[in-house]
């Protein structure tokens, strides 16, 4: 029988697929070595079953996209994850990390964690901001419950990972939106992992429709992009660019700046611009060590 589904986890050349009969045990066909696709988790396959239980992967449709660290394709959204405190939002690395999702194709989301600890004026003008500016943010507690089931609404239909540095509660916000899921296919799981002793890769866990990656995704920080291209990542600065003198211009020692200008009037936040001339000057030594 031939069924299509979901690669959601890989162990020593086995791939669990996600199908609407279940989860089944595949190899790979010798024909995807020969051609030197590799399927990764997050693959969309066809697969070959005579049973249910296990079968060949006979297909792997395009992907239309894919991440190295960890492995995984067909990603939609990043749940970009920073607490408000313990540890402190570090703004420097939220637009780090927004750029460096959007760089990729996916979807930022931002997400303000641990509310609970702070009062609605510590966090609502970091919400406003990035809101403002037309992304996706949702502020949540686990401890309050607040946010949890717009984060669940948010998901639903995707294929998401969190990201974020670590301590923020990422794992504790997989774990409240996996809710009574969680246990279904944990036990699954455990079954088909009995007596495979490998060590074991990313995962995706369905989720109502969708799927959430199990580990944080880019765990390293690297932005790969020519400096110069930075400003087109910074889209509080697209109306006022406009009134640059130069069409060229990169808004930093440039007479006659319209971004410099709304930055000294208060329409640009001075810290949004202030985390751009510092990751413009990382950029441009990062090339300098390059060459
Ligand atoms: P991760 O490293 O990002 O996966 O963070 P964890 O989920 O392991 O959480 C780190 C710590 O923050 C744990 O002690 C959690 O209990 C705590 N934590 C997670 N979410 C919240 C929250 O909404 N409010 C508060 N006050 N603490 C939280
Ligand atoms: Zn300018």
């Amino acid at each position: 029988m031939r069924l299509s589904g979901r690669i959601i986890r890989g162990i020593g050349g086995f791939y669990y697929v996600y199908t609407e009969h279940g989860i089944i045990e595949c190899r790979a066909r010798g024909k995807f070595r020969i051609s030197n696709i590799v399927p990764i988790v997050g693959d969309n396959v066809d697969i070959d079953t005579e049973n249910l239980k296990d079968g060949f992967i006979i297909n792997i449709h395009n992907r239309k996209n894919e991440l190295v660290r960890p492995p995984v394709s067909n990603v939609d959204q990043a749940i970009i994850t920073f607490s408000i405190v313990n540890p402190a939002l570090n703004r420097l690395q939220l637009d780090k990390m927004i750029i460096l999702v959007e760089l990729n194709g996916i979807h930022p989301v931002i997400c303000i964690n641990k509310i609970d600890l702070v009062t609605e004026d510590v966090f609502a003008p970091l919400y406003n901001l990035y809101k403002n500016l037309g992304y996706d943010v949702i502020a949540t507690s686990k401890f309050d419950n607040i946010g949890i089931d717009k984060l669940k609404a948010m998901i639903i239909g995707k294929t998401s990972f969190f990201t974020g540095p670590s301590g923020v509660g990422k794992s504790s916000l997989i774990n409240c939106i996996q809710g009574t899921n969680k246990q279904e296919i944990g036990d699954l799981s455990e079954k088909l992992l009995r007596g495979k002793h490998t060590t074991r890769n990313v995962e995706l866990i369905p989720f109502e429709n969708g799927y959430v990656l199990d580990t944080p995704g880019f765990t390293s920080l690297n932005l790969d992009i020519d400096e110069t291209e930075l400003k087109y990542y910074f889209r509080d600065f697209r109306n006022y660019e406009l009134d640059c003198r130069f069409k060229s211009c990169l808004h930093i020692n440039e007479p006659d700046c319209g971004v410099k200008i709304a930055v000294s009037n208060g329409l640009i936040d001075k810290i949004r611009y202030s985390n751009y001339l510092n990751l413009y000057n990382e950029l441009k030594s990062n090339k300098r060590r390059r060459y």
